[in-house]
């Protein structure tokens, strides 16, 4: 790649960004190690920030312990009001907050204005919940009452991934501070940016060591997952991480959630309204969004062959008219890819699809006027094959694969046939149909008619490989708490 000067709008913003760890309610210097950050569009150095050691962590969860120890005691009211107040300032702070992810990750503003939206959305979610954290009474007999309480685990450790760094650093931080628990965020090392502003910005809203976010690759991951204060870790990102994970964290029995990847099937039945349906499988790869790094994207097509041609024409002239831009100017469609290795692992299975024998019917290139950043044009694959690896492997980009299909067993059995269950859309136009696909296929989020969207208040998350555990949902502030059962014997 070559490199190029940022313009002077992109220089602005990092400098007011701090550099170091907070915790404790407070700016640190890393002990030792510093994280380069640099932007994917142009190649320009952002920002050095500094890298949390173990010695770090092990402060880091000294306050975090001793904040907790205060919020846990809270009542409802005063959470709700400081996570109220935090989505107000996110909110108020929109237009920094956008241009940091989008420099920083290469998504385009457009959709970071919209995940700073729905950052703030999901933190006032949660918000409201605070009085959600009930009991319950069980009948044991005469003399006795028993009851239930929720608790807080105690320190939380999230671990978040590079592609909806800011939203993903806000909608992670709630569920477990408002069930009264304190947080450690570890932002990925490639875009930690939006969540040291996100720190600076409502850190202070909170007592002492309840937010705390420090920086740092896989070697902080594990450190947070092995730590014998943290009581639970959660991770966001790809399959191999969260197995890491739970391995890391079997020997101090931490509770665990994986929110990982995804090989997502969209259904297109012969009564599909294929204008609908082409619509929603171009929306459901999450291009503009994030040049198609969504977990939830719908990468593979399934199109029932008297569809077949109409629909690879309709695909293909939609992706084609997909430009790649400049992630930072507003009018931009679609950014770039957030890494060097995005980049390659992309290109690489763009490759390995043509060396398989499917058909390139859009994109596959670069953008020739866009090769100083990791630019790739939105690219389709026809006649792509339940067995090649572009039909079983996340690629995590801006890649589609078209699949025919005619019998509806061996359709079911090629969608499910893969290590991934996140989500899954169907599109036709009969109910029954529809309900029977829905039994039949594998997934943890099904749209009917739809595709991409998320509903606040419904349970996201995977089965199979696709991780353990719900979130955006009730479920998600719950899994932060432990019961408590509690038998009371008096004199009758
Ligand atoms: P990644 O797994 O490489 O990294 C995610 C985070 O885990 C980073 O913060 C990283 O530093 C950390 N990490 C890496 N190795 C670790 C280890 N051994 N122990 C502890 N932490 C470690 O993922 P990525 O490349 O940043 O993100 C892409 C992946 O995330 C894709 O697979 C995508 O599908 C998945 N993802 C899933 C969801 C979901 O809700 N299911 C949402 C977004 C992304």
């Amino acid at each position: 790649m070559k490199s190029s000067k940022a313009s002077s709008a992109e220089d602005l913003l990092p400098e007011r960004v701090p550099k170091g760890l907070y915790y404790g309610g407070e700016w640190h210097r890393a002990a030792s190690g510093v994280i380069t950050v640099s932007s994917p569009s142009t190649g320009a150095e952002l920002a050095q920030v500094g890298s949390a050691s173990a010695a770090d962590l092990d402060e880091a969860v000294k306050a975090a312990t001793a904040g907790q120890k205060l919020w846990g005691r809270t009542t409802p009211r005063e959470r709700t009001l400081a996570m109220r107040e935090a989505a107000n300032v996110i909110r108020a702070n929109k237009e920094e907050l956008a241009r940091l992810d989008a420099l920083d990750s290469g998504n385009s503003l457009k959709g970071m204005l919209f995940d700073v939206e729905l950052a703030a959305s999901l933190m006032d979610f949660f918000a409201g919940l605070a009085t959600e954290l009930k009991g319950e009474t069980v009948p044991v007999g005469a003399g006795k009452v028993n009851y239930v309480v929720r608790e807080p685990v105690g320190v939380v450790a999230r671990i978040v991934p590079f592609n909806h760094p800011l939203m993903f650093a806000c909608a992670k931080l709630a569920p477990p501070i408002m069930a009264g628990n304190s947080v450690i965020i570890k932002p990925s090392e490639e875009t930690p940016l939006s969540s040291l502003k996100v720190a600076e910005l409502i850190g202070g809203l909170f007592p002492p060591g309840v937010l705390n976010v420090l920086n740092g690759g896989p070697d902080l991951g594990a450190g947070l997952s092995t730590h014998p204060g943290i009581a639970s870790v959660s991770v966001v990102g790809s399959a191999a991480t969260g197995r890491a994970v739970m391995r890391q964290a079997a020997d101090t029995l931490k509770h665990v959630s994986l929110e990982l990847g995804g090989k997502n099937a969209l259904v297109m039945f012969p009564d599909a309204d294929v204008e609908k349906a082409v619509q929603s499988a171009v929306k459901g790869m999450n291009l503009p969004w994030t040049a198609g790094q969504s977990c939830g994207s719908t990468s593979r097509v399934f199109v029932h062959e008297s569809l077949y041609d109409t629909v690879v024409d309709q695909l293909a002239a939609a992706f084609d008219a997909v430009k790649p831009g400049d992630p930072l100017s507003p009018g931009t469609e679609m950014g770039c890819l957030s890494t060097r290795g995005q980049y390659d692992k992309v290109r690489g299975y763009i490759e390995i699809a043509q060396n398989e024998g499917a058909r390139m019917v859009a994109g596959g290139d670069v953008p020739e006027e866009l090769s100083h950043g990791f630019f790739v044009r939105p690219t389709v694959f026809a006649d792509v094959t339940p067995d090649m690896r572009i039909a079983q492997e996340e690629v995590f980009g801006p890649v589609l694969s078209v699949l025919k299909w005619s019998d509806y067993d061996s359709l079911i059995e090629a969608v499910n046939g893969v290590d991934y269950g996140l989500t899954a859309s169907v599109w036709t136009r009969d109910i029954s149909q529809a309900m029977h696909a829905v039994d039949d296929i594998c997934a943890g989020y099904v749209w009917v008619n739809n595709s991409s969207d998320h509903f606040l208040g419904t349970p996201y998350g995977g089965m199979k490989q696709s991780g353990i555990g719900r979130e955006e949902c009730l479920g998600e502030m719950l899994s932060y708490t432990e019961q408590k059962n509690v038998n009371i014997t008096f004199e009758t």
